[in-house]
């Protein structure tokens, strides 16, 4: 069961920023608003991170860490819909077969935590241990027992880089959550979960004063379908190509499709072959999208491909002409 949990871990679990990524998901998707990242070493030696979420349980802990065991889907129907973040039921065992693991969680109504160690995918005893309302997961020395993977760690600094990238795209997404990050016992980041309305402040803190000061906002819906968020305007001088977000349904993503309608309504309108950096969300019924293609879940297929990107085309184009009028 390790091995088949490692061989898993190889593509859900890459480096330090996939552990971020999945474990912080997790902290979302129980309906956290504080969200505690303490690192070491880039993630390396340690990623720790704790949520004020709704916990789990002290006897559903083995069941948490064991494969395809997910609490947030029961069928195949459920997962047409799916809303939550993860699904799969992969993650916790991958990560606990490549690093010595532990998950610490109290939920409400529980008189006390329940803590459970994992080491290289050996699964010890359930502990009492002191927590309040929330969950703790705690990674330790990953890819311990992998020398393979180990070797493709880079320095400490561009470990570190992918983490603060990842969560950037967090917080862009969820400015009604509070993050706080601490790099080697040092505090290095913090995003103030400050609601939906100043999403303008959040997109400050993400992609800079300029990128706020430069952008059109869009907002418009049709069809089922609504893309908003922000697009540079000409006056944005910056190389953009790292500042092009896309999420689907709250769920940062990468579709060529959707990227090819943004340049194109871009360079169609303003310049020709300029990277236009943006920051948008596209809302539609989740049944029209299945998020279940790639393990780690960066890609998604749609329905109906063409449509979309026809929306995201025109939707653009129109915004961005009545700039230039
Ligand atoms: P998935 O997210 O796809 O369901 P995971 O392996 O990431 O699978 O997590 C397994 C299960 O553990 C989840 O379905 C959830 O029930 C529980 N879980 C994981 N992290 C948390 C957390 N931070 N708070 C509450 N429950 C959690
Ligand atoms: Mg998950």
């Amino acid at each position: 069961d390790t091995l088949i949990n490692q061989i898993a871990a190889g593509e859900v679990v890459e480096r330090p920023a996939s552990v971020v990524k999945e474990l912080v998901e997790n902290a979302l998707d129980a309906g956290a608003r504080r969200v505690d990242i303490d690192l070491e070493e880039g993630g390396v030696r340690l990623i720790r991170i704790r949520d004020d979420g709704g916990g789990i349980p002290g006897n559903e802990l083995p069941l948490a860490i064991q494969r395809h065991a997910t609490s947030k889907i029961a069928s195949l129907d459920d997962l047409e819909g799916v809303s939550t973040l993860g699904f799969r039921g992969e993650a916790l065992p991958s990560i606990a077969s490549v690093s010595r693991f532990a998950m610490t969680s109290r939920c409400e109504g529980s008189e006390h935590g329940t803590r459970l160690e994992v080491d290289g995918g050996r699964v010890g005893e359930l502990r009492p241990h002191p927590h309040p309302r929330g969950t703790t997961v705690e990674v330790r020395e990953l890819f311990f027992n992998v020398p393979a993977r180990r070797k493709f760690l880079r320095a400490e600094r561009t470990e570190l880089g992918h983490i603060e990238e990842w969560l950037r795209q967090l917080a862009l997404a969820r400015p009604d959550v509070e993050l706080r990050v601490a790099h080697n016992g040092r505090p290095s980041r913090r995003w103030k979960g400050e609601g939906d309305l100043l999403t303008g402040l959040r997109l400050n803190e993400a992609l800079g004063e300029d990128f706020a000061r430069n952008a059109l906002a869009v907002d418009h819906a049709a069809a089922g379908l609504r893309l908003h968020g922000w697009i540079a305007r000409p006056t944005y001088n910056r190389a953009s190509a790292d500042q092009q977000y896309l999420y689907v349904n709250g769920r940062s993503i990468r579709d060529r499709s959707v990227a090819h309608a943004v340049k194109q309504a871009y360079s169609d309108v303003l310049f020709h072959g300029r990277q236009p950096a943006y920051v948008l969300f596209l809302e539609t019924d989740p049944r029209r999208v299945d998020v279940n293609v790639h393990p780690a879940k960066h890609e998604v297929r749609f329905r109906d491909a063409r449509l979309i990107h026809d929306f995201v085309f025109r939707t653009l184009h129109e915004a961005l002409a009545e700039t230039r009028a």
